[in-house]
């Protein structure tokens, strides 16, 4: 008999499992992919690790969820810095003085800021939409080239429907910094997602290729407690409705070039470039493999927005009023079920970050490991 059986070997469920293990509990895992690692799951193809299931970039404030994770693995200096393709001409991301000065010539913060100002005229009042919004951030020659097409494809919609709130949280700098995120720590594991994943999972029984959902009775007999990281409404055979995720899709192809792009992320900003973003897998390892040494080869990822339909691979929640209360519905069914704990991006419908996740399961941990 186990303490816990811990449906699914993403994060969430790794690192729960790490502090129930080392509180001295008896852990089993399992997940119905025939790989651990979730959705953070890297594959070493020629010596790249290749990101499955999207691109991922490590990146926190939170110094607990970062000094915790580099128990398990070192990080690399990786900085996200994406470049914008709009019909061939290239931009610097996020939008900062070497884009200002690309777009306009402009060669001080003061003229760029001048310029953003003057196109900002447009708008007027409080942003209505995400259109707007983008204007009054950066003024119509960039959202025309950068922002428009991009956004729609993202989206599926076009940016005069969709929230402002969606681009409020991409940073607009007058300095040359081509750094996308704002954060304290950032990097990509050496060694890749997977390993660090291992080693957080070392020494604890894993059981792959197990749906929990297919043999719920026989798993459910095996220990006191359950800790189900998958899909809630799957978990409640459905019986309240679906709830909608927003998908990707990924064309993934070897190269027999060494260098495609000459960056990780390059971003097709025009409308009509099918995909959204190409990914080069091994530029986030700076082009090396395990040993340090140049690989002959490279791994591309074309990113397509698309529509999702019960049965697709869930990505991202739709967090609009109708699926928030269809979410809050199960959250009352999973309130009534003993023994059992909901948690992590599919159990709790939520759009976590990687370290946000962590954070979220050493807090569970603390709250339920007794
Ligand atoms: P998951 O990783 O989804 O793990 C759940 C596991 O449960 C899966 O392995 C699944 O197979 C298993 N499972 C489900 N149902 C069952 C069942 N019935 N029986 C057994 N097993 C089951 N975060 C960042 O911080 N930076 C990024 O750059 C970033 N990029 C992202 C890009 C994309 C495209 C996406 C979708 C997400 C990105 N994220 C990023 C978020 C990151 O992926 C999540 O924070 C993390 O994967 C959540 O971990 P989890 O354990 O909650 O879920
Ligand atoms: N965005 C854009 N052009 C870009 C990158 C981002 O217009 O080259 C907009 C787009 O609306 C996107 C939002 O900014 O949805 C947030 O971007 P972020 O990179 O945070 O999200 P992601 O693209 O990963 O969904």
């Amino acid at each position: 008999m186990y303490d816990y059986l811990i449906v699914g070997a993403g994060l969430f469920g790794a690192v729960f499992a790490r502090e129930a293990a080392d509180a001295g509990k008896k852990v089993l895992v399992i997940d119905k992919r025939s790989h651990i690692g979730g959705n953070v799951y890297t594959k070493n193809v020629c010596g790249i690790n290749v990101h499955e299931y999207g691109a991922h970039i490590f990146h926190t404030n939170n110094e607990e969820v970062w000094q915790y994770l580099n128990r398990f693995t070192a990080f690399n200096r990786f900085t996200n810095s994406p470049v914008a393709n709009y019909k061939g001409e290239l931009y610097s991301l996020p939008f900062n003085m070497y884009t200002f000065n690309k777009m306009w010539g402009v060669v001080t913060p003061q003229e760029a800021a001048e310029k953003i100002a003057e196109q900002r005229k447009e708008i007027t009042g409080e942003p209505r939409n995400l259109e707007e919004q983008a204007i009054s951030l950066v003024g119509r020659d960039i959202y025309e080239k950068l922002i428009r097409g991009y956004t729609m494809k993202q989206w599926g919609r076009p940016c005069n429907e969709l929230p402002s709130f969606i681009i409020k949280r991409l940073p607009v700098r007058l300095t040359f910094d081509n750094n996308y995120f704002n954060a304290r720590f950032q990097g990509i594991p050496i060694g890749g997602y997977t390993q660090m994943v291992e080693h957080i999972l070392d020494g604890i029984e894993v059981r792959l290729d197990t749906d929990y959902l297919k043999d719920r009775e026989l798993l459910r007999g095996l220990a006191d407690t359950v800790v189900y990281t998958g899909p809630i409404d799957a978990y409640f055979d459905f019986c309240l409705g679906n709830l909608e995720y927003r998908s990707v899709r990924f064309e993934t192809e070897l190269l027999d070039i060494p260098n495609f792009q000459g960056n990780a992320a390059v971003n097709y900003t025009d409308s009509d470039t099918p995909f959204t973003r190409i990914i080069e897998h091994k530029w986030f390892e700076f082009g090396k493999d395990a040993d340090g040494n140049d690989i002959d080869k490279t791994v591309i990822s074309r990113e397509y927005s698309s529509e999702w339909k019960p049965g697709d691979e869930p990505y991202y929640p739709v967090n609009d009023e109708k699926n928030s209360s269809l979410y809050a519905a199960y959250k009352a069914l999973a309130e009534k079920e003993d023994g059992v704990l909901f948690g992590g991006r599919l159990g709790e419908y939520k759009y976590y970050d990687m370290d946000a996740v962590t954070a979220a399961a050493l807090e569970a941990a603390k709250k339920y490991i007794k």
